[in-house]
């Protein structure tokens, strides 16, 4: 399931490198930034596959085998923060893609726009599954010191097994959790989300537990969760997930699902009742503070 070299990448140009965020499930989430569109790591639940739909693309295929890159991203960012009236809100990085996917070792647009950040002493977050975040400690450490910053590393299970199957292209468990080590080491405050939980595959007591006590033990200083979304583009690939892999979960994901994006209530419910009761046991005392100094926009992302 490797996408190998397969993506095609295609440069574009943006007239903005910030996206309004308007949503009302999101209400901490003001600006969107996200250097690419479409993303190599193939996860199979990606709920950011829509947004190939809105280019006519495929969905399924097209969002790992056609990523757009944008090329001019840093200088339309500068140009953004440099507007009459830009008041320095949060900006959160990777709601779309993933921004260290590995073309970003070319073409480097993370890492500019979060020296831009630095330079107009805006607040940002960013999200991602990729190793490659710690190329750029250095500059995630001085933005969280002078405007606010946070790397939220998405660890959805630390079964290395899974994980392959789940995300065919992303560093693997550990090797995300040494990252959030060396994240934290340097200086970044880092969260791992544990993001998302599929019913039947991550949310089972013992899987949860480890992936919040090893995020807690490597430096993480929040983790929180959020239930699988289920949206009309990701439904095909996801399905064929199942379908191939675990033909047997079938029956509870359309229990739990129906035609709709959201679980059934009474499964979040359960899920959010497990979590707190691990988070309980296993956060650290010092982390108490932080979550709550951390606004809801620095953690408004969506699985
Ligand atoms: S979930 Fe994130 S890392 Fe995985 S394919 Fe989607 S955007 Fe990329």
């Amino acid at each position: 399931m490797t996408n190998g070299d397969r993506t095609r990448y295609i440069e574009i140009d943006v007239r903005s490198a910030l996206n309004r965020v308007d949503s009302y499930r999101l209400p901490g989430l003001k600006w969107s930034l996200n250097p690419y569109r479409g993303c190599r790591h193939g996860c199979v639940y990606c709920y950011a596959r829509y947004t190939h739909t809105f280019l006519e693309l495929d969905p399924d295929a097209d969002f790992t085998g056609t990523v757009f890159v944008k090329r001019n991203l840093v200088q339309a960012l500068r140009e953004d923060l440099r507007r009459p009236g830009w008041r320095r809100e949060h900006v959160s990085i990777g709601t779309a893609t993933d921004p260290y996917q590995p073309i970003e070792g070319r073409y480097r647009l993370t890492r500019g726009a979060l020296e831009v950040l630095y330079e107009q002493l805006t607040p940002a977050s960013l999200v991602t599954k990729n190793t490659m975040a710690v190329r750029d400690a250095e500059i995630m450490a001085a933005l969280a010191q002078r405007a606010g910053f946070r790397l939220i590393m998405s660890i959805t299970t630390l079964d290395e097994a899974l994980a392959r199957r789940l995300e065919p292209d992303v560093p693997g468990p550990q090797q995300r959790l040494a990252a959030v080590r060396a994240l934290a080491q340097a200086g970044v405050p880092v969260a791992v989300a544990v993001a998302p939980i599929l019913p039947g595959l991550n949310d089972d007591v013992a899987g949860l537990k480890a992936v919040i006590e090893a995020a807690y033990d490597h430096g993480a200083d929040i983790a929180f969760h959020q239930v699988l979304r289920l949206y009309d583009a990701t439904r095909p690939t996801f399905f064929r997930y199942l379908e191939t892999e675990r033909p047997d979960l079938l029956p509870l994901y359309r229990r739990t699902y129906g035609a709709g994006r959201e679980a059934a209530p009474s499964y979040r419910e359960a899920i959010a009742a497990r979590i707190a009761a691990l988070e309980r046991r296993w956060r650290p005392r010092q982390s108490e503070k932080r979550l709550a100094e951390t606004t809801a926009g620095q953690l408004a992302f969506e699985w």
